[in-house]
């Protein structure tokens, strides 16, 4: 059987994926890019992913040097202020907040914001303009074997590709890193993330806030307006069982729901399209490197939406390998730059898995002393203006 050349072969066509075949493929490199699932491309199609990916300073430049950043600029909404408001106590309404301004620490704001379907629809036209990046759909990967020049990927339809470099994109439960033994450690905490977009009459202002009382965060996110009226992306965690009751709920009783879970910070908020669920773990590889391939994005590392960290740091594992591959081309893919890769991006991920999870412990909690233990370590932050700016850059991923 003839066997497929290609320089890198990418496991896996979603977010991540994609954005890591456009920026190898700017590099000159042959770029195959495969996935079993069709992507949706619009808000309205069954299927589409609503949640929204807020992409923070480091990730633009990388967007930048890619080629993508001039196809989604034109969507962007700003993230100038990240609020954290506190609704705790007995009844749920805010009883403290803290703004946090891009301004003190940056001439940018945070990150901007795009909803997932529209940057598949972006990346999906980047890739189809490069005539050295295959895309295929309908086909993945379903089993690796590796030698030290090669990794070779048997795919389900029988046929079989050779690359330098095999990078595993496949998401959480990655098939090129069980093909390669790679172990991970899986944190639970029976919450879930209900995803949705809604209008509102008080404009945004370009203030992201999460608000804080049970269950895990309810966050708002903004987008650019809908026909003149303010929008936003909204992630509520709460327990699953409770989560799985509201997503069932009609739409008028969960609109009442979320009214009064938002605190009408926005004004009432109206449903703007469907709600899409998502299990809330953490997660992370033991290892992001084995022979001839990298493990990047959540097939290495799965972190609960707090802080838009997930795919931030997805694109921070292909920014170190992009720089190693642009310090030596004729490494790409050889154990010297695998074992780089994971030391510069194991010890980075654990530490920032280590921080979301305290986190959103922190948030989900019940009883109402911890609840205003969470309240004074807030304030406690937000009063001490070294921190405050420490820990804003912290979360930009600007500060090592
Ligand atoms: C509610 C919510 C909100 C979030 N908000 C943010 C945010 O604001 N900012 C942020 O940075 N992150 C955010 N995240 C995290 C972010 O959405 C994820 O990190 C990102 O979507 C994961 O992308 P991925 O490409 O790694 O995985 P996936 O999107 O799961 O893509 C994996 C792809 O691999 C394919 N695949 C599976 N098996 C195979 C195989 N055998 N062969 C080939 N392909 C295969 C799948 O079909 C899929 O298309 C959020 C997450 C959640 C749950």
């Amino acid at each position: 059987m003839q066997v497929m050349q290609t320089d890198i072969l990418i496991s896996g066509g979603g977010i991540a994926g994609m954005i890591a075949a456009v920026a190898f493929g700017k590099l000159g490199f042959t770029v195959t890019c495969i996935d079993p699932a069709q992507p949706v491309i619009s808000r309205d199609e069954a299927g589409a992913d609503m949640r929204s990916t807020a992409f923070l300073q480091p990730a633009r430049a990388l967007l930048e040097e890619a080629g993508l950043w001039s196809r989604l600029s034109a969507h962007a909404a700003a993230l100038q202020v990240m609020r954290i408001v506190d609704a705790g106590g007995a009844e749920a309404k805010p009883r403290s907040q803290s703004e946090f301004n891009a301004a003190d620490i940056s001439e940018q704001p945070f990150g901007w914001n795009f909803p997932n379907w529209l940057l598949r629809r972006e990346c999906l036209a980047e890739i189809k303009k490069r005539p050295n990046i295959t895309l295929r759909h309908g086909v993945g990967v379903k089993d690796v074997l590796t030698r030290s020049e090669f990794a070779r990927a048997a795919l389900t339809d029988g046929s079989q590709i050779e690359s330098r470099l095999l990078i595993g994109a496949d998401g959480r439960n990655s098939t090129v890193r069980q093909a390669l033994g790679i172990d991970v450690k899986t944190i639970r905490y029976g919450q879930k993330a209900i995803a949705f977009t809604v209008t509102h009459p008080i404009p945004h202002q370009n203030i992201s806030t999460e608000i804080h009382r049970s269950g895990g965060p309810f966050t708002l996110v903004p987008l650019p307006d809908v026909d003149g009226t303010p929008s936003s992306a909204i992630v509520w965690m709460e327990r699953g069982p409770e989560a799985e009751r509201l997503l069932a709920l009609p739409a008028g009783e969960f609109e009442a729901a979320m009214n009064a879970r938002s605190c009408l910070l926005f004004g009432p908020l109206h449903l703007n399209g469907p709600r899409t669920i998502w299990p809330i773990i953490s997660q992370y590889a033991h290892r992001m490197s084995g022979e001839r391939t990298a493990l990047i994005a959540e097939a290495a590392h799965v972190v609960p939406p707090i802080g838009a960290q997930g795919l931030n740091m997805s694109l921070g594992d292909l920014k170190v390998l992009i720089d190693l591959v642009k310090a030596a081309p004729d490494t790409l893919g050889s154990r010297n730059m695998l074992d780089a890769y994971h030391k510069a991006r194991h010890a980075e991920v654990l530490t920032r898995i280590t921080g979301i999870d305290l986190l959103n412990r922190a948030s989900m909690a019940q009883a109402r002393p911890l609840r205003d233990l969470r309240a004074l370590g807030l304030n406690a932050i937000y009063g001490f203006k070294p921190v405050r700016k420490s820990l804003m850059q912290l979360g930009l991923g600007v500060k090592r």
